[in-house]
């Protein structure tokens, strides 16, 4: 019996019937970034709405000259703000907190610091915006109230993070310890959906990537300085698996990254990486 024969006894269907499955179009998430103190800070407040129910969020509005007509043309045209939502305390993401929430009459949701905050999600809280779903992830180091934002539409995934996973990098460690990174990244974010885009609290992938090559030399950090050479704005245009392979901090068990640290132990490597990163 030839090959092919064998193969059209067990899979008949798969060789003769091309089944076109057209891809359901649930997806109404849009998600709008507002540049913040751009060549400074590089901040960003994300607007993230749902078309489909006209609701929506404001995540870290810090400052309000820039993003309130944003949140004025939202509501002309037809929508409801419903939460104003904060990554962590620091002033340049909760420091617009009493200004946009009266203006709007928002509730604020976040890390138990921030200003104004009324409400807290615990750990894997979920909370819709719409038919979004959201995941409210606790992941302290950068600050203890730190909380990353997982939102979710069909297929559709998105992370916002704060300063806790930067494209290519992480946040200092303000309040928290190496064990700790170790778990919000390598445990608690890298455990979302490999498709998940990542959206961070600033736009710091440049110097990112000057300090991974210092340390790692990979096909994917090459692709990073590449598009971070041509492209002024990184987020959203990489997702959690892109992480895996080109953000150093998740690469703690690399043989290239534990020879350069001289440790093994991942909290050891995390806690070296990070005392490399801001020596530098
Ligand atoms: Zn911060």
């Amino acid at each position: 019996m030839s090959l092919l024969s064998v193969a059209i006894k067990r899979y008949p269907l798969a060789l003769f019937t091309r089944t076109i499955v057209k891809p359901v179009t649930t997806q109404a998430m849009h998600i709008q970034s507002i540049p913040m103190w751009e060549g400074t800070g590089n901040n960003y407040a994300y607007l993230v709405s749902d078309d489909k129910t006209k609701e929506a969020v404001i995540i870290d509005p810090a400052n309000p000259p820039e993003v309130s007509s944003h949140l004025k043309a939202k509501v002309d045209a037809g929508f409801k703000l419903m939460k104003l939502i904060n990554t962590h305390h620091h002033h340049d993401h909760a420091g617009g907190n009493k200004e946009i929430s009266q203006a709007f009459g928002l509730p604020v949701v976040g890390g138990r610091d921030c200003a104004l905050v009324s409400e807290t999600p615990g750990h894997q809280f979920k909370f819709n915006v719409g038919s979004i779903n959201v995941t409210a992830l606790h992941t302290p180091c950068h600050t203890q109230d730190s909380i990353c934002f997982f939102f979710e539409d069909g297929q559709d995934r998105a992370v916002f993070t704060g300063d806790t996973m930067f494209i290519g990098g992480c946040g200092r460690f303000f309040e928290g310890t190496p064990k700790e990174m170790h778990k919000a990244l390598n445990e608690t974010l890298a455990s979302l959906p490999d498709d998940t885009k990542v959206y961070p609290g600033h736009e710091y992938t440049k110097g990112n990537v000057k300090f991974a090559k210092k340390v790692l030399n990979n096909d994917a950090i090459k692709k990073l300085d590449e598009y971070s050479q041509a492209n002024k704005e990184t987020q959203g245009k990489f997702t959690i698996g892109d992480e895996k392979k080109h953000n150093v901090f998740m690469r703690v068990d690399d043989p290239e990254i534990q020879k350069v640290t001289g440790k093994t132990d991942p909290v050891d490597v995390m806690g070296a990486l990070r005392s490399m990163k801001d020596n530098s």
